[in-house]
């Protein structure tokens, strides 16, 4: 599926708007999704009939090659103002604007500057587009967890007792390099010891020590496109508590997964996880949601929560599975999937076995 029958999609989405059928779009991935752009400034303007895109002498050759789709205003001062006078000559009446990605004081200036326009804020309106991957959108997630997964392999046998995170986790990232990442989806999180009871828990200049639980949560990012794992291990001797953690969580994430199917929402599929964590007597310790969307963004649409998991699940999302318990000064586990949903259940992207891994101390 290429620009064109995302720009019919877009339109048909617009058409069913009522306040409007023209939309401005700002935010660097909408403006990706919708035109191939990936310059670092710049907006999109799409309309019944037509497609702009307006940028600034940066990004006059780069717009050309990466949307040939779209006619080019050129920025002469400064974006607003050139914008301002090409609506004024086009007098659309209504634009949409992108509510979640636009500051007070830009929707402020816009009113302001730009009045013979009557702007309505929208909500997500190319985000409901991307929730539903393309066949080559998801090959390049597969091929970006592929590259998080070796790295993680390649680097875990050099965890031991002493090493400090920051220096794993710069190994780590080195390595996603190499292996063809653009870079890191997001800051590596590898959480050691107490630590790991927080769930989102940066690496730090702790050191590894004997007996702790390491939460890896991993991403890497090729082609625009984020992966998203995570795998608890543990150094030297497991005792009890621990083995009995993981098994929880490890048994919440597997019946999630063997649970998703197109129909089904969000919140159906937190709730099976959930109802195992509860049942185990953890369940205050499982705080937040089971799950989100990947894409351009490592978090999006739809979500796999109790309250915002109202979307029924599609062929073709990508979404992440991923319950965790965290106990404060003890430590935490997290199990963490990314699956796509296919017409009769769904398939995992991300392969590294969820048995629990205890290095040599
Ligand atoms: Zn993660
Ligand atoms: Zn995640």
């Amino acid at each position: 599926m290429g620009t064109a029958e995302r720009l019919q999609r877009l339109r048909h989405a617009l058409a069913e708007c009522e306040e409007t059928d023209n939309l401005l779009i700002a935010s660097a991935e909408n403006r990706r999704y919708m035109s191939g752009f990936t310059g670092s400034a710049g907006a999109l303007l799409i309309t019944p009939d037509e497609q702009y895109i307006i940028v600034d002498s940066r990004y006059t050759q780069q717009a050309a090659d990466q949307s040939p789709e779209f006619s080019r205003v050129d920025v002469t001062e400064n974006l607003r103002e050139t914008l301002g006078e090409f609506l004024c000559d086009l007098d659309p009446g209504a634009v949409g604007f992108e509510a979640g990605h636009t500051t007070y004081e830009e929707y402020s200036k816009m009113r302001e500057e730009i009045a013979a326009v009557e702007w309505v804020p929208t909500e997500g309106i190319v985000e409901d587009l991307r929730q539903v991957k393309e066949a080559a959108e998801i090959q390049t997630i597969r091929a970006a967890a592929e590259i998080a997964d070796a790295s993680f392999q390649e680097i875990l046998p050099s965890v031991a007792p002493g090493r400090v995170e920051e220096d794993i986790a710069l190994d780590f990232e080195f390595c996603m390099r190499r292996r063809g990442a653009e870079g890191l989806a997001f800051p590596l999180i590898i959480a050691s010891g107490v630590r790991s009871s927080m769930p989102h828990g940066q690496a730090s200049g702790k050191e590894i020590e004997e007996g702790d639980f390491i939460t890896f949560d991993y991403g890497s990012r090729r082609g625009g496109y984020c992966s998203d794992a995570t795998r608890t291990v543990v150094v030297g001797e497991v005792d009890e508590r621990q083995s009995e953690v993981y098994c929880v969580v490890q048994r919440a994430q597997r019946a999630a997964v063997e649970a998703i199917e197109p129909g089904k929402t969000g919140a159906e599929i937190d709730r099976v996880a959930r109802d195992i964590i509860d049942d185990a007597g953890y369940g205050e310790y499982f705080g937040h949601g089971l799950g989100h969307g990947v894409g351009l963004a490592v978090h999006e649409r739809p979500s796999l929560s109790r309250r915002r998991g109202t979307t029924p699940l599609e062929p073709g999302m990508v979404v992440t599975v991923e319950p965790g318990i965290y106990i404060p000064d003890w430590g935490g586990v997290r199990i963490e999937d990314l699956v796509v949903v296919t017409e009769d259940g769904s398939e995992t992207l991300t392969g590294v076995d969820k048995e629990l891994v205890v290095i040599d101390a």
